[in-house]
């Protein structure tokens, strides 16, 4: 089950519904109408209420060949909060409400702490692009006239109707522009989601090679750590290796390179008692342990 918490859940019947392979892009669409719209995993009404009609183990059908590794949110965009538009006209479909924007920023944080999906832009609907896209990356069309293009050749297509511009240049703009950087802020120290209770620079400006060994609090702090991250700001790449040592498994480790803007987090397992971090990286780069209220 993988259900965002404090949403209207109402599933349709998965029994012809294929599983995701993995979850690579959260993408935006517009609906043309009311929500909710169930061939999403999730829709996002005028006022900001969230429907959700799959659980995200399951596949939608919004974006056709990218289904096995997109996650699709519809958002509303016809009644009397947005007026009267013409839906023949690509140039009109309007803006989100500033609950939407809200609803949708919400969504992508959930996302990215459930799924792993980056909170940056995906480049394009291409295979290994990954984080927040619109469906126009993988729709071919004419897009002279339009602030935002559309499939980059060699690239995945996201419908089988060409031409269509979902979710619409103002949502777009939103996206990136307000929607991202507020989703951001949510998972920043501080923002409200994360209770961050260890934060420390890595390294410096100038890069090298850094090893930490961190001490999960025990006694009345124990077991209050549940994630570690790691994340880093700027045009570089972190090659990094994390062990959990302590209790009752041998120690584990995994290793991950993390480049360009992006975060990584990793579940502490039960019972650790210290986690060591080794970590190369051509710049600076932000460490925090995360504890979560239990
Ligand atoms: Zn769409």
């Amino acid at each position: 089950m993988a259900v965002m918490p404090g949403v209207a859940y109402r599933p349709i019947n998965y029994d012809s519904v294929d599983r995701m392979a993995r979850y690579d892009v959260v993408c935006l669409h517009t609906i043309v109408g009311h929500d909710p719209a169930p061939a999403a995993h999730f829709s996002v009404g005028a006022g900001g209420e969230i429907t959700q009609n799959r659980d995200t183990v399951y596949q939608s059908a919004a974006n056709y060949t990218g289904n096995y590794r997109v996650i699709a949110i519809e958002t509303e965009d016809m009644g009397p909060e947005f007026g009267s538009w013409n839906v023949n006209d690509g140039h009109a479909v309007p803006a989100w409400t500033d609950a939407q924007c809200e609803a949708i920023a919400r969504i992508l944080v959930w996302c990215h702490r459930t799924h792993g999906v980056p909170l940056s832009m995906a480049p394009n609907s291409c295979p290994a692009s990954r984080g927040v896209g619109y469906h126009r990356m993988g729709i071919d069309g004419n897009w002279a006239g339009y602030a935002y293009g559309g499939r980059v050749a060699g690239c995945e297509v996201w419908t089988r109707s060409p031409g269509k511009v979902c979710p619409g240049d103002r949502r777009i703009r939103q996206l990136i522009e307000r929607v991202l950087p507020r989703a951001g802020a949510l998972v920043a120290p501080g923002g409200g989601v994360r209770n961050v209770m260890h934060q420390e620079p890595l390294l410096g400006s100038d890069g090298g090679y850094i090893s930490r060994t961190l001490p999960m609090a025990v006694g009345s702090n124990s077991g209050c750590y549940s994630r570690v991250w790691l994340s880093i700001a700027g045009d570089l790449e972190v090659r990094a290796t994390v062990w959990f040592q302590g209790g009752p498994n041998p120690a584990q480790y995994v290793d991950q390179v993390i480049a360009n803007d992006d975060r990584w987090y990793r579940e502490i397992p039960s019972g650790t008692e210290s986690v060591i971090i080794h970590a190369a990286s051509t710049g600076s780069m932000g460490l925090m342990l995360e504890g979560q209220p239990k």
